[in-house]
This record gives C-alpha cells, sequence and structure tokens, in this order.
C-alpha cells in the first residue's frame, strides 16, 4: 500500500493519497497535488471537518465525480466555518459512523473520536490509521475550539488505548507515528484535560 503525503497551507495539514485512490483531508491549496498525483481515485475522506482540512474538497469532488465521505457529526462544517476562515461550502456524499465500510477494493474501519470536534475519526486502511487532529506524534488536537469537548477527548483517549494492535499513524499536522508509541505518551495527556 502506497501512501503520498504531503503538508498544505500555513497550519501545514497534511494531504494523504492511499494508492492513488483514496484522498484524505485535501487541504488548501492540495487540489493540484491530488491532481498530479492519483489514478480513477474513487473517494475523499475527511478526518474532520476543520477548514484547514476540508479546503479542497469541493474542488477535488467536482472535477473527480467522486463521494465525499466525512463523519455525520461533522458535515455541519462543511456548511458553517465557526472560525470564519469560509472554505468553499460542499455538500458531503457519505455521512460516516463508526464501523467498518468498503470503498472499491478497500476495507476501511471508521472509529469515532470526538472531542477535539465532534465527529473526529482515524480511518485505517491496511496498515495505516489516519487520525486527523486526534493524535499527533507526541501530542492531542487542541480542545478549546468552538465544538470541541475535553471531556469527550479524555474517553476518546482511554477508547484509543484499547486497540490491540500496531499501526503506522499518519496524523493531520507533523511526522508520523505508531499506535503503540501512541499509547505510550497518551496516558499523561489525560491529566491535563
Ligand atoms: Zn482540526
Ligand atoms: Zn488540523
Amino acid at each position: 500500500m502506497e501512501v503520498l503525503a504531503r503538508p498544505f497551507g500555513e497550519f501545514q495539514t497534511n494531504c494523504y493519497i492511499v494508492d492513488k485512490k483514496i484522498i484524505i483531508d485535501p487541504g488548501i491549496g492540495a487540489f493540484k497535488w491530488v491532481k498530479e498525483n492519483v489514478k480513477d481515485p474513487i473517494a475523499i475522506i475527511n478526518t474532520h471537518g476543520h477548514f484547514d482540512h476540508v479546503w479542497d474538497d469541493k474542488k477535488v469532488n467536482e472535477y473527480f465525480n467522486i463521494p465525499l465521505y466525512i463523519h455525520k457529526d461533522d458535515a455541519f462544517f462543511l456548511q458553517n466555518d465557526p472560525f470564519g476562515f469560509n472554505p468553499p461550502k460542499v455538500e458531503p456524499d457519505v455521512l460516516l459512523e463508526e464501523g467498518n465500510y468498503k470503498i472499491g477494493d478497500y476495507e476501511i474501519l471508521i472509529r469515532h473520536f470526538a472531542g477535539h470536534t465532534p465527529g473526529s475519526i482515524t480511518i485505517e486502511i491496511g496498515d495505516n490509521m489516519f487520525s486527523g487532529d486526534f493524535v499527533f506524534d507526541g501530542s492531542i488536537g487542541r480542545v478549546d475550539f468552538p465544538y470541541s469537548n475535553p471531556e469527550a477527548m479524555k474517553e476518546s483517549i482511554k477508547k484509543f488505548l484499547k486497540i490491540p494492535y500496531d499501526k503506522i499513524v499518519h496524523p493531520g499536522h507533523g511526522f508520523s507515528t505508531t499506535i503503540k508509541k501512541a499509547q505510550k505518551f497518551l496516558p499523561t495527556w489525560l491529566e491535563y484535560l
């Protein structure tokens, strides 16, 4: 499985492309890079609804005519940006919940981890987990934003600690880590929430 990554915009938001087919979080200005690096893409998936992760959804969605997936609790961000940056409004095609999805030939596991946003998810494809702004390499996403919830974040961390296997974790910002490494540093963050 091939995972391409590139950060975009002033927040250096990572956009990922899996096997040239699945586009995760096409952020500010990602469209051109996506266009150059996909081949017959099949889906766009957002880890959550923040503007810097969804900005180029509309361009990619319309250009390739492929479905846009986002958790049902974060879909409202695509119409109303509480930060006022106002990315192009777009209608999601599929509202995700926790569970298994078959997208093309891919078995994809969606886990719901509210806290940073109400509908933050991780996306597992093969040995890879895309964690958005829930878990970074050494830290967690901010919980002081509009619609963030520190209590929900606590529960999400406890839930993440129970994942019994290891995978590479590709976060929304910064470098990759692994589930096992994250499970080592995450308990410390419980004390700050
Ligand atoms: Zn975010
Ligand atoms: Zn972010």
